[in-house]
């Protein structure tokens, strides 16, 4: 009976975090709420240093934001400027 009154009391913004936890854990590209692979993944934008992208699952209709953030860089090619 305990047990259940702490699942009850669980947030919402808990259980958001923790879903958040298991998604970045997990390394794998499926739904946070259901866990489908059937993913429809919209267009990447630029928030400061950071890119976001919005997901949509297909199975659940739930709608989330991944956000990226900058790792490094690799130079490809040099553009020719002498400074
Ligand atoms: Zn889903």
């Amino acid at each position: 009976m305990e047990k259940l009154k702490h699942v009850e009391s669980i947030s919402e913004q808990e259980k958001s975090e923790q879903r958040e936890k298991t998604y970045l854990e997990g390394r794998r590209h499926c739904c946070v709420f259901c866990r489908s692979f059937k993913l429809n993944k919209g267009a990447f934008e630029s928030h400061g240093i950071g890119v976001f992208c919005t997901v949509s699952c297909h199975d659940c209709n739930g709608v989330w934001s991944e956000l990226y953030e900058l790792l490094g860089v690799r130079e490809i090619m040099h553009g020719g400027c002498t400074s």
